[in-house]
């Protein structure tokens, strides 16, 4: 199937183009970008006209951030095209209701990546805890920002969701995997004194889960969730890729996520179906809805 990949950046160079490159099931037949290109694709600089003159893609993978991308992802559909969304799917739950109905009356699929589920660890730490009684679920996202979003200041304009940019990863894994519906019940969110966005967050959730975000960590990385069980303890790290159930290790291996959410796709449009499951963004909506706010230090990168 022809892809169209929309805003050559970081994502769409480090995951989308290798993981189109390897799959049997796509063909990248264009790209649109206001300032980059990927060598032998077809390059648009303008959106409305890549959708006019191929008609022959019916796939459009957007990798913009989340300001822009409602737009893109609308016009898409209108134009009778199967929308692939990086994550978060919107700046508001409003943004990705809307693009689910109007996926269904186009009659086109509507995929909302979460690329965190695609982690090894994650379908068995789902399957594992199936049946166990959770007693306290703990996430420590801390990561370093310059590193991972270098001069990326959409992340602190409104709409760039702060550290919630990669603490929505922690919530995709979190809510697929626990056998029940969590809700947040308090949140504390730190503001540097000059930006729109949080740099950190503490929050607290019903059944024992709680988190903690924070882009200020520099050397070695933290992502990892701990659920504690009447029958024993599950810990995922790595953001997901490795699994280790009463300290023995249980699954993990090479990066494949971007590979797993391109192959869904492709079983989604086959199927003529949509996967739209905004219940990360729920979390993340209530946490600017509930959280009390502390300014810090002003951030620059
Ligand atoms: P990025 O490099 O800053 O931006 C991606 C591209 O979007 C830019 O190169 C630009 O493309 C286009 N763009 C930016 N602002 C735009 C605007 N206002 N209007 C139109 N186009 C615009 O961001 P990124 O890191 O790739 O992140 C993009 C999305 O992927 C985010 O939602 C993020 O959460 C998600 N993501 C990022 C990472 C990561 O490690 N960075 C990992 C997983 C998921 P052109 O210059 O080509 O027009």
């Amino acid at each position: 199937m022809k892809v169209a990949l929309v805003g050559i950046g970081k994502i769409a160079r480090d995951q989308h183009v290798p993981a189109i490159a390897d799959s049997g099931d796509w063909e990248l037949a264009a790209t649109v970008s206001r300032s980059g290109s990927v060598t032998g694709v077809a390059a648009f600089h303008d959106y409305d006209a890549m959708l006019a003159e191929r008609t022959d893609i019916p796939v459009v993978s957007l990798c913009l951030p989340p300001q822009p991308r409602f737009d893109y992802a609308l016009k898409a559909i209108r134009a009778g095209r199967h929308v692939m969304l990086e994550k978060p799917p919107g700046q508001t739950l409003a943004e990705v209701h809307t693009l689910a109905a109007e996926a269904e009356k186009a009659g086109v699929t509507l995929f909302a990546t979460w690329h965190s589920r695609m982690a090894h660890g994650v379908a068995p730490a789902k399957a594992w805890l199936a049946d166990k009684t959770i007693t306290k679920v703990t996430v420590t996202w801390k990561e370093d920002v310059r590193r991972w979003h270098p001069g990326q200041d959409w992340v602190f304009e409104p709409g760039g969701m702060g550290v919630f940019d990669p603490g929505i990863n922690a919530l995709s894994i979190v809510t697929e995997i626990l056998p029940m519906p969590i809700r947040l019940t308090a949140a504390v969110l730190e503001f540097p004194a000059n930006r729109h966005t949080p740099i950190a967050a503490n929050l607290t959730f019903s059944d024992g889960v709680s988190a903690v975000f924070d882009w200020r960590q520099e050397g070695p990385q933290t992502w990892d969730i701990t659920v504690e069980t009447t029958a024993g303890r599950l810990d995922l790290h790595d953001g997901g890729a490795r699994l280790v159930i009463d300290g023995a290790p249980a699954a993990a291996g090479p990066d494949r996520e971007y590979a797993g959410l391109y192959a869904r796709m492709a079983e989604l449009v086959k199927a003529g179906a949509s996967d739209v499951d905004a219940t990360p963004l729920v979390h993340v909506a209530d946490a600017f809805m509930l959280g009390s706010r502390r300014t810090v230090l002003p951030f620059e990168f």
